[in-house]
Order: C-alpha cells, then structure tokens, then sequence
C-alpha cells in the first residue's frame, strides 16, 4: 500500500507556485491576491479559512478576509460581493460556505464574477468544466485529480465508482474523470443516498472516491484487492483532546488501507491539495488579469 501524501505533494506544489510568483514581481507584476469572505462563526469554517491564509503567504500571495457576521443580510453579501467584483487589486475572492441559511447561496454564487470565481462554483465555470473548456475548476475535485497525476495512477479504462453528488465534490469530480483527458477515461458509476447495495459498487471499482460525509462507511470488505482509496470526508469528532476533536474521514482506513495500492490519509490527503488547487487557479486568475 502506497500513501496518497496530499500534505509533502501539495508542499511541493506550493513551492513552485511561490518561485512563479517572485518571478513575476521580479518582472514588475503583482502578487496575487485572494479574499476569501466568512460570515458567521462556523467552527469548521474559520479554520479553512485561516488555513487557506496560512498557504496563501507561503506562497508569496497576499490575502484578507472579510469577516461578517452570522445576521448579514442577503443584500449586504451582495453588495460585498459586487464591491469585490468591481476591486482592480482583487484577482480572485471566495465565499466560504456553508452559508447561514437565510441567504440563499445559489444567488451569491451567481453574483461572483466568473473571472475571479476561484473556487470554480459559478455556473459559467460550471459548465466550461463539464464542456473540457478552459475554466476554473473547483478545488477540490481539482486537487483529487492532481494527486492521482502526481502518482502516476492510471485512470484510463477502469471503473471509478464516486460515493456523493454534490454539486462541490461528486459531481464535478465524476465529469472530470469521465472526460476524454489525461487523469480521464474512467468508466465512472456514482452513487447516493438512494443507491442500493452500494458495495455491489465499490466491490468492483478499481478507483473509489468516498465523498459522503458518513465517518467510515467504505469498510473493508466493500473494496477489492489493489483499490486506489481517495477519501475525501471530513467530519469532526468531539474528544478530550486540547482542540476538542479529532478528524474522521469516509473510509476505515485501518481495514481499507491493507487491501488498497494507494489510498489518502485523513486529515494530510484531499484536505491540502483542496488548498494548493484554490492557489493554483488564483495564481491563474492573476496571470489572466495582468496579461
Ligand atoms: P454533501 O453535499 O453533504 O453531499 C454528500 C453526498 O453523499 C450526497 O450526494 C448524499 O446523497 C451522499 N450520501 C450521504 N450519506 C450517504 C449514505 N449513507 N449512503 C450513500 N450516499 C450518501 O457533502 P459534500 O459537500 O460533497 O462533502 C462530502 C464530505 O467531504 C464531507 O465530509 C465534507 O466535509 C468533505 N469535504 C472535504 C473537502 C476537502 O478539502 N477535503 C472539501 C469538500 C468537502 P444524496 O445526494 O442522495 O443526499
């Protein structure tokens, strides 16, 4: 069993992202800049947040967060949204969801102008994904596909069986692995809640992408020999420790892990090549902006 290393790949990554980045305000461009906007308190969500700003200056980018809180209105989200939209020193801006949920999330995400819509959630760069034309992809079936081009793992003509449909992860990462493109050519089934005998699935799938949200459910005897595990979840768990939680992913990686050829950790697999994609496409946004 190989680990899937998301946290030394996106590392790496990272590294050259920040020597293209001096090589450009070397030559008089400037640094990229991300704004990500949080509203409300969500535990989970500040520490994204605070993570991707962490990345964000070991790359050489500059960053800010607008934080509002839990009450702002739908309007007054728009109204920052469209002041981020029209601000020259703003390459890219995300809205860190989930949203409270008097704001409808669907309408802000709309209102993000594409150019600058680095997590890739707007409809326009939506539909470019789906249509292989050039776009910004999300981040997280980004860095999916990018870990497994970084290992070398073959994609083309074996069946990937994706656990989740959400617009964010299952969807779009199911698309990506079904184009006719390098990290391609799968043969892919996705399943969800309504599925039955999931295992009949997963049993025959050479690939598996678990994006659920359900702590452990791919459980060893619903995998075959030699299975690529990409785990996606992460839930927290509650405990004594000094944060308060540890994290759990969707597979149960002690009785997964034996019978898989590679499979990612939880936390130090998807969660920080999700972070190195959203600085790729903000670095190419920059790029689009100053050429
Ligand atoms: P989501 O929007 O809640 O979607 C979950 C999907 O799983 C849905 O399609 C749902 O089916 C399906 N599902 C839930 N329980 C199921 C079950 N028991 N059997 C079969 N299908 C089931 O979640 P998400 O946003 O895609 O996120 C999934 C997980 O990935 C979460 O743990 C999240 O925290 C994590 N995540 C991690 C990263 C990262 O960077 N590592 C990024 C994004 C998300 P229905 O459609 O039928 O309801």
């Amino acid at each position: 069993m190989i680990l899937l290393d998301g946290k030394a790949t996106s590392a790496r990554i990272k590294s050259q992202i920040a020597a293209q980045v001096e090589a450009m305000v070397q030559v008089g461009g400037k640094r990229p800049h991300l704004t990500a906007i949080l509203v409300g308190e969500d535990g989970a969500s500040k520490t994204y947040v605070a993570n991707k700003e962490k990345a964000c200056a070991a790359a050489g980018f500059t960053s800010e967060v607008v934080r509002m809180p839990a009450t702002t209105s739908e309007e007054a989200l728009l109204n920052e949204v469209a002041r981020l939209n029209a601000d020259p020193d703003v390459d890219g801006f995300i809205v860190q969801l989930p949203l409270p949920r008097h704001i409808n999330e669907n309408r802000v995400i709309e209102a993000i102008d594409p150019r600058k819509d680095v997590d890739g959630f707007h409809p326009e760069n939506v539909g470019r994904m789906m249509l292989g034309l050039p776009s910004f992809i999300s981040a997280t079936p980004f860095g999916i596909v990018t870990l497994l081009e970084e290992y070398g793992i073959e994609t083309s003509g074996r069946h990937c069986v994706v656990l989740g449909r959400s617009n964010i992860v299952g969807r779009p990462i199911a698309n990506l692995l079904s184009q006719k493109a390098k990290a391609g050519d799968c043969t892919v089934t996705i399943c969800h809640s309504r599925t039955k005998e999931i295992a009949k699935y997963t049993r025959e799938a050479d690939i598996i992408i678990a994006a659920l949200g359900v702590p452990e459910f791919l459980k060893g005897d619903m995998v075959k020999e030699g299975v690529v595990v990409v785990d996606v979840g992460i839930t927290r768990i509650a405990d004594s420790s000094e944060k308060g939680y540890h994290l759990v992913g969707d597979v149960a990686f002690d009785e997964v892990a034996p019978k898989a050829s590679y499979i990612t950790p939880v936390p130090g697999g998807v969660g920080p090549m999700t972070i190195v994609s959203l600085l790729k496409n903000t670095l190419k946004a920059a790029i689009n902006r100053q050429s």
